[in-house]
């Protein structure tokens, strides 16, 4: 087999090991979810930063989390204009077909996609030199702008983190002007919640099922469960 590099290699090998290590060891399992379908109880939308996979800072095993991934984990507008909306597919499903009790967004420490929108690094670019990305990181803008507004001398680091959390509440937000959310929450069969992954240290911060602040879950904290 050619080999075009040492990283596609890198995937070949990963492959190997994973068929010999963990596909063997959740065998059974593999095998009930091909036969049975996936009913994950979870859906969780993620940024695409490779540092932030959910299902290895959640150690969630096959089967069990619904995942969405794209720049800076963002919940766009509901927008019923019969174009091509991937995320709005995906919650659609995650919502009406799966019927997941939860939905996580997760979002975290040092995202690209953040600092794109607090710089305007993208703005007036051409789709396919960063246009694409202006345009989707824009549907964050009234949060930015709120911020702009509400703490004018902040430190870059400090609008930064600001943003990251604002965002996930904006897009818990815009989550529920999704058909079936407010209605599935209200029953209380649905739950939304949010997080933030520093990825220096490792702390997760939660806003769980309605939380108006995050909070933080210390790292010994957990180290204890
Ligand atoms: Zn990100």
């Amino acid at each position: 087999m050619n080999k075009p590099g040492d990283h596609f290699q890198r995937l070949m090998d990963g492959y190997e090991m994973f068929r010999a290590v963990e596909y063997e060891r959740q065998r059974e399992r593999y095998a009930r979810l091909a036969s049975e379908g996936q009913r994950p109880p979870m859906m969780v939308i993620a940024c695409s930063d490779s540092r932030v996979d959910p299902a290895t800072v959640f150690h969630a095993a096959p089967g069990e989390m619904f995942v969405l991934r794209h720049i800076a984990a963002l919940v766009p507008p509901c927008e019923k204009d019969g174009r091509h909306h991937s995320a709005a597919a995906a919650i659609e499903f995650a919502i009406t077909q799966l019927e997941v009790e939860h939905v996580l967004v997760f979002g975290h420490g040092g995202c690209g996609g953040i600092a794109a929108s607090l710089s305007g690094c993208f703005d007036h670019r051409e789709e396919g030199e960063g246009g694409f990305v202006h345009h989707w990181v824009e549907t964050i803008r009234p949060e930015r702008d709120r911020l702009e507004e509400t703490m004018p001398d902040a430190s870059e680091e400090e609008r930064q983190l600001a943003l990251e959390l604002g965002s996930i509440k904006l897009s818990l937000a815009r989550l529920r002007e999704f058909p079936g959310v407010g209605d599935r929450e209200a029953r209380g069969v649905l739950h939304l919640h949010g997080a933030h992954f520093d990825i220096r240290s490792g702390t997760l911060r939660m806003l769980v099922d309605g939380d108006e602040e995050f909070q933080t879950i210390a790292v010994d904290e957990v180290e204890k469960v």
